[in-house]
């Protein structure tokens, strides 16, 4: 068989320097006594855990440790620090926020600024804020969404600075997607530019999970748990219709994590589209006819993103508020040109079509995100404190890492269609590629 294309575009090679993490200065101020791990400066995590040759092994890439050292670049006691959350809905977003109020207090931070509705919210114009305290961010995690709202659309750095030296923040913490962190990559840039003293520090949000050397992101678990409730109904429609089908859409624009782990996780899935692999109408449509022959029943689950060159040459993609192309529903059109198909045929087809996409987007977080959620906020400001800036906290061979803005801004994380995960789910699925 011949090899596996995959979309994914060829990342450049890494170097060493690609790996360091900008710092604000010299650390000085002496670490209290705290319960917190204390990260030496040298210590690192690997970029490469997996090898053949290990002569080959080069431990110069390799991922700085997020958390605090024995010497902090600002004390607590003199700076305010704020945080935003941008992009869509996840679950765990309100943990985050409650993590990082409630470590930046603990430290004896001044005052914790949430800036309400995205970026807009350090806008000249829309500047807007809440002071979070214990109290009123005490149980905001029983709760999904956020509760600073959320925006998309571009706001000048210059701005945000401004808003930045007007409150005396010190540290900004960015939550949010691949779009927030290129914001924040920029907001840096521009506050290295200017000589300021005020760290940037991102907590990747995506549900889809596909920041690049991040292994994974909060809300990614529970979006799968969701979307596996989704496809047990969609399958038990599917089996109580005569020659029923169900077609279950999931998050996934570019990459399709939740599509593929959701599948694994179910065992009820037939035919599953991703983005990253194309697939055939022709070969989908004689994929679904003969299960529904064979066994009077068929479930197909879609990433939003799958497809997109098929949908484009019916419906041209637009552009949202950020720059993100929006294409039509995949889910729709399938579901349209299916029982086009099978009118044709004259043969019976009960579709239905589910999509869980905004209920799980603004779901709360399953325990394991929820813990993981509280880890990355301590870990973010335990990281801020020690003066690192430019980078997001990350989650790579079970161990919490600073990534550069610079890195993870490069490209975005593909499923890599010959590689174990997408295996098991070919062999548990039919291929509708047209290849075969
Ligand atoms: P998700 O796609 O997961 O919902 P996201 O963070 O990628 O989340 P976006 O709407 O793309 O969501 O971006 C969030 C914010 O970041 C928006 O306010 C957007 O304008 C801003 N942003 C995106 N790209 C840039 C950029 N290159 N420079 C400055 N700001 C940017
Ligand atoms: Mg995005």
């Amino acid at each position: 068989m011949a090899a596996v294309q995959n979309q994914t575009p060829i990342l450049p090679k890494l170097n060493p320097t690609d790996f360091q993490i900008p710092t604000l200065g010299e650390c000085t101020f002496p670490t209290p006594p705290t319960r917190s791990e204390i990260i030496s400066e040298n210590e690192r995590i690997l970029y490469q855990s997996r090898f053949s040759d290990p002569s080959k092994l080069n431990p110069s890439l390799a991922f700085e440790v997020a958390g605090l050292r024995d010497h902090m670049f600002f004390d607590p006691h003199d700076i305010n620090v704020g945080i935003v959350t941008c992009g869509g809905l996840c679950p765990g977003l309100n943990d985050v926020i409650r993590a990082i109020t409630y470590s930046s207090l603990g430290y004896g931070v001044k005052k914790v600024y949430g800036f309400k509705f995205g970026y807009r919210g350090l806008s000249r114009q829309g500047r807007s804020y809440i002071l979070l305290d214990t109290k009123n961010v005490n149980t905001i995690h029983y709760i999904g969404g956020s509760f600073l709202g959320s925006s998309r659309g571009p706001v000048p750095p210059e701005e945000m600075i401004e808003t930045l030296k007007l409150l005396k923040i010190s540290v900004l913490f960015t939550i949010g997607g691949d779009g927030t962190q290129r914001g924040a990559k920029f907001l840096q840039d521009k506050i290295t530019e200017m000589g300021e003293k005020i760290s940037v520090i991102g907590i990747p949000k995506t549900i889809d999970n596909d920041i690049l050397y991040v292994d994974k992101t909060f809300g990614f678990d529970t979006a799968v748990e969701k979307a596996r409730e989704a496809i047990i109904c969609a399958h038990v429609e599917a089996k109580s219709a005569p020659h029923g089908l169900s077609i279950v859409k999931l998050m996934g624009r570019d990459s399709g994590f939740i599509s593929a782990k959701a599948t694994l996780a179910s065992g009820d899935v037939n035919i599953c589209l991703i983005p990253e692999e194309p697939f055939t109408l022709e070969a989908l449509f004689k994929a679904v006819e003969s299960r529904l022959l064979r066994q009077n029943h068929c479930v197909i689950v879609v990433a939003e993103g799958a497809g997109a060159e098929l949908m484009a040459k019916i419906q041209p993609p637009v552009k949202d508020a950020s720059g993100n192309l929006k294409g039509g529903d995949i889910g729709v059109f399938l579901k349209e040109q299916i029982q086009a198909h099978f009118k044709k045929l004259d043969m019976e087809c009960t579709t239905r079509y589910i999509d869980p996409s905004y209920t799980i987007r603004a779901c709360q977080p399953n325990a394991s995100d929820a813990a993981f959620c509280e880890e990355l906020g301590n870990k973010a400001v335990n990281s801020a404190l020690s003066g690192k800036t430019g980078c997001i906290v990350g989650f790579w061979n079970q161990q919490f890492t600073l990534v550069p803005f610079s890195l993870i801004t490069r490209g975005r994380k593909m499923v890599q269609l010959d590689e174990h995960m997408w295996c098991t789910v070919k062999a548990m699925t039919t291929d509708v590629t047209g290849r075969q």
